[in-house]
């Protein structure tokens, strides 16, 4: 039955152990290989998402970074290697890729994501994947993808908590990372995990479940994380999931938006 669906001979034993389930299948597994991702960022959550969509067979896999491996990197960005140190984070996660998964295409942007580059980038993935370690960078994919109706699978840690979660801007009813947050924190009030410090581990984890999350939206199955928002603390190893709600005075999906799209993202604000 499943050479019907012209997997190959080595896809149909490489993927076995997902045919074998009936939520997957011979036909999802096909949906997997012709689907398209956009992971933003080969740190800590990129690491592990990447590794996990090669494995389960992403047929075009995007990945935008502009950094390079740094030893302080390796205690939790797996993707990367100590004979990779100092070369791009982007050409690090590709061999990485391909020694896991030689069929999936990779496109790598070794460069920021910003306003003059991100429409274009994003508008040739199906579901985005943003493992940024910043705020400017969450927004601005929050906002392209709120204007290219994409779906964004987006999550961040630090110290020992994380948090992830699903914005399906196809649904018009769908929140979006601005109503959570509806202004960018001061600089410096909130540090980053270069001042903090993250356990390792915890990135694993949290991208761990992104890579699940984005798997199950190509597949549709279960229940989507849409308007969710999932919270995990690694110390007391609880999780809690908090429903989301559209806020009418988001500047973006709100009932009076500033953030408006004239080609380029404009905030009149
Ligand atoms: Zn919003």
């Amino acid at each position: 039955m499943t050479k019907d669906l012209e997997l190959t001979n080595e896809q149909i034993e490489r993927y076995s152990r997902h045919i074998l389930l009936p939520e997957v299948g011979g036909i999802g597994q096909k949906k997997l290989i012709k689907s398209k991702v956009l992971v933003v960022g080969a740190g800590g959550l990129g690491s592990i998402i990447l590794l996990y969509l090669a494995a389960a067979g992403i047929g075009t896999i995007g990945i935008i970074d502009d950094d390079k491996v740094e030893l302080s990197n390796l205690q939790r960005q797996i993707i990367h290697k100590t004979e990779g140190l100092g070369t791009y984070k982007v050409d690090s996660a590709l061999k990485a890729i391909k020694s896991i998964n030689p069929s999936v295409k990779v496109i790598k942007y070794r460069d920021r994501l910003a306003v003059s580059n991100a429409e274009n980038i994003i508008s040739n993935y199906n579901i985005i994947a943003d493992g940024s370690d910043n705020f400017e960078t969450r927004f601005l994919v929050n906002d392209v993808c709120y204007f290219l109706k994409k779906t964004l699978v987006t999550a961040a840690i630090l110290r020992f908590e994380g948090q992830i979660s699903t914005f399906n801007f196809k649904d018009k009813l769908s929140s979006c990372y601005r109503c959570l947050w509806p202004n960018s924190p001061a600089k410096g009030t909130i540090p980053t995990c270069a001042q903090a410090g993250v356990f390792g581990a915890l990135a694993g984890n949290i991208g761990s479940m992104q890579s699940i999350e984005i798997i199950k939206e190509i597949l549709q199955i279960g229940k989507s994380l849409n308007n969710f928002l999932v919270l995990y603390d690694a110390l007391s190893c609880e999780m809690r999931k908090v429903k989301l709600t559209k806020d009418p005075s988001c500047r973006l999906c709100g009932e009076k938006p500033t953030i408006v799209y004239k080609k380029i993202i404009v905030d009149k604000t």
